[in-house]
């Protein structure tokens, strides 16, 4: 049970200190106000480890065990801007994540997409994502244990898609579930050198920007419990 003091935070996890975590966005470029009303509102320190959750207002990845991290606030936020904006006013009825990890980039999402859809390879991760937004009763996500690079065709088509794991290329099988006007936001590279890019569909035409130089964990076929 998560109590409304320890979802408001006190000390290093206290509105304060979330506002200059806005502001520093705000400082990095970040402008859609509703993104950085979102960050604002998702109470970060509740999705890492409790040793860690005085470091959850500071702008850098954390470990979140199983070799794998919560994404910087900095990422997430482009991450999401990038969506809304290459959705240009469309409305997210379906968003597919892949790599729900510990699930507060879902968090974020669940505030813009009527339903998101989120895949993870790592079950306990999976799990842990599960409690933690059911402690936070956001309800309008789907959580599935599975291998990403597949999709989630039963519920497809989606107006969004959102990629937390770099793959070499972009999968055919994500861009073939996106809507007419769909947007892809997936990092691209080999570790050390990867790409943010956004695919947009234009009926069998795929546009694709690259966006900004992004550092995250490998796409890993398969699943693992
Ligand atoms: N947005 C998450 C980021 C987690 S890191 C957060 O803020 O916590 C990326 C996640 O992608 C990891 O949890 C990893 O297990 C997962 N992942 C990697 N390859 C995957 C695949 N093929 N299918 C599903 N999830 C995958």
């Amino acid at each position: 049970m998560i109590h409304d003091r320890e979802r408001s935070g006190i000390g290093m996890t206290s509105a304060r200190t979330r506002e200059r975590l806005i502001d520093r966005l705000k400082a990095e470029g970040v402008k859609n106000p509703a993104v950085l009303d979102r960050l604002r509102a998702v109470p970060r320190h509740l999705f890492v480890d409790e040793a860690l959750a005085s470091r959850a207002y500071e702008d850098t990845a954390l470990p979140i065990g199983f070799s794998q991290t919560i994404s910087q606030p900095y990422i997430v936020a482009a991450m999401t801007e990038a969506l809304i904006e290459g959705a240009a006013g469309r409305k997210l009825t379906r968003v597919l994540e892949i790599g729900t990890g510990c699930g507060y980039q879902t968090a974020v999402l669940t505030g813009f997409a009527q339903h998101v859809y989120s895949v993870e390879r790592i079950q306990p991760l999976l799990e842990r994502a599960r409690g933690i937004l059911r402690e936070l009763r956001i309800s309008n996500v789907s959580l599935r244990h599975a291998d990403g690079f597949r999709g989630w065709p039963s519920q497809a088509p989606f107006q969004g898609i959102l990629v937390a794991a770099a793959p070499e290329q972009v999968p055919v099988e994500l861009t073939e579930q996106l809507d007419e006007g769909g947007v892809l936001i997936i990092p691209i590279g080999a570790r050390g050198r990867q790409t943010l890019v956004r695919v947009t569909r234009a009926g069998d035409e795929f546009n694709r920007e690259e966006l900004m130089p992004v550092s995250f964990v490998p796409f890993v076929e398969g699943t693992s419990t």
